[in-house]
């Protein structure tokens, strides 16, 4: 192709970008308010088992959920329902990331519990669909990703609030290669984007007594949106005179989780979205590796709680999806019946899982034959759940 002729190509994509992403602002202005969950007659709990080890740790999720939510089951006010059609074979047979039905099926409940789904990535034998999870933030606008980490033994309380519709995500499948030697991305960071996360972040912190709001950036680089990134938080910190405001690198940020002195010291963390992709993966780990750690994707109508890992082909490959860690989807539902108003049941489940997993450990995941399967697992949480001093059990352990 002649050079004038790429250019000019390349021209046209980004002028079709840059009118749908002019779209995207305008819709955000126009907004919406938050679903109001005490309002709601019946809540319907959406469930996708999603790939791999998917279907094993979700169903233990579900189980869980199903014994502490079973008076409220029983009376109708709350409803567990399969969502079909989104796994990978489906996904692939429809040529479509989000198959309409599944899209259309999802809509019909208010939160969603899903399993990682699998990405088709070069290779594989699938098409080389967009990725489902994050076409369905796009799609049902989870602009918030909310990943808690804690280890009480060593200080750790953070949560991080990572953008979820914006960054290197929004055009991921969209970059273009100009000429076979010159391939493009694009990052797009938008104001209103920016200020619905910072906002989120603040009002957590203010709702949860929490003194201190950190943004991670690389604005000394990437000046123009992760500028608008700083410039915006910056702006809504002032709103919130009470909570003190940082800002760091994300590449010192990544250093500093590791610096057992100075990590006490982070709290609510914002972020966009890739750092926050990396960031909560390493800090997952001090908490006991990824399949430990739930994550929230929040908006204002709808919201959806997965784990924070994938589908772990390789442990479905060596016959090992028994043995994965269901805690990472337990977290999630924990996470989920907090965001839908059952309070109590979210932090005697949380309780439950920090003494089974961080503190107790009576069962051991190893992800592998010489330690439990997730069923036991769930069982073990289960029954600490249903300990009436659990409670004093928790605190017990805490103080330790
Ligand atoms: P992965 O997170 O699936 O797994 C990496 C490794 O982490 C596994 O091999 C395993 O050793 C360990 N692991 C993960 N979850 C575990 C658990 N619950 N218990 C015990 N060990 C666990 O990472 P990957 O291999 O890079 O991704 C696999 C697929 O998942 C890809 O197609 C990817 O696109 C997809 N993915 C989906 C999501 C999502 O659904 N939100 C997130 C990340 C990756």
């Amino acid at each position: 192709m002649k050079r004038q002729e790429a250019m000019e190509k390349a021209k046209e994509h980004f002028q079709r970008l840059i009118e749908e992403q002019l779209g995207r602002v305008e819709r955000m202005k126009v907004g919406e308010d938050w679903l109001d969950f005490s309002k709601q007659e019946r809540i319907i709990i959406g469930v996708v088992g999603g790939d791999g080890i998917g279907p094993y740790i979700t169903k233990e999720a579900v189980r869980v959920l199903e014994d502490l939510l079973a008076p409220e089951i029983a009376a109708g006010k709350v409803e567990l329902r399969d969502v079909p059609g989104l796994t990978i074979e489906e996904r692939a047979a429809a040529n479509n990331a989000l198959p309409d039905d599944a899209l259309k099926a999802l809509k019909e409940c208010h939160v969603i519990l899903k399993g990682p789904l699998t990405t088709p990535k070069k290779g594989d034998p699938w098409p080389n669909l967009e990725s489902a999870n994050v076409s369905m933030r796009r799609e049902l606008d989870l602009f918030a990703n909310v990943r808690p980490i804690k280890v009480p033994a060593e200080g750790i309380d953070w949560i991080f609030f990572r953008e979820n519709t914006e960054g290197e995500y929004v055009l991921g499948s969209q970059g273009i290669n100009v000429t076979p030697d010159l391939a493009v991305d694009f990052k797009v960071i938008t104001t209103q984007g920016a200020e619905r996360i910072a906002r989120l972040a603040f009002e957590y912190a203010r709702k949860n007594g929490i003194d201190k709001v950190s943004a991670v950036t690389k604005a000394n680089v990437i000046k123009t949106s992760d500028g608008k990134f700083l410039e915006v938080a910056r702006a809504v910190a002032k709103e919130y005179p009470e909570i003190q405001f940082d800002d760091w690198f994300v590449d010192i940020m990544a250093a500093k989780l590791v610096d057992e002195k100075r990590r006490k010291g982070f709290k609510v963390i914002v972020l966009p979205n890739l750092y926050g992709d990396i960031l909560t993966d390493e800090a997952a780990e001090f908490q006991g590796g990824v399949g430990t750690a739930g994550s929230a994707n929040i908006g204002k109508r709808y919201a959806m709680f997965e784990a924070i890992h994938g589908s772990a082909p390789r442990m479905v490959d060596e016959g090992r999806a028994t043995y994965a860690d269901p805690s990472s989807m337990m977290r999630a539902s924990a996470m989920l019946l907090r965001h839908i108003g059952f309070l109590e049941e979210a932090s005697r489940l949380e309780m439950a899982l920090d003494i089974c997993g961080q503190h107790e450990k009576r069962i051991a995941l190893t992800g592998r034959s010489d330690g439990a399967t997730g069923s036991e697992y769930a069982d073990y949480v289960m029954e600490t759940l249903k300990d009436p001093s659990l409670e004093q059990r928790w605190k017990g352990c805490s103080s330790e």
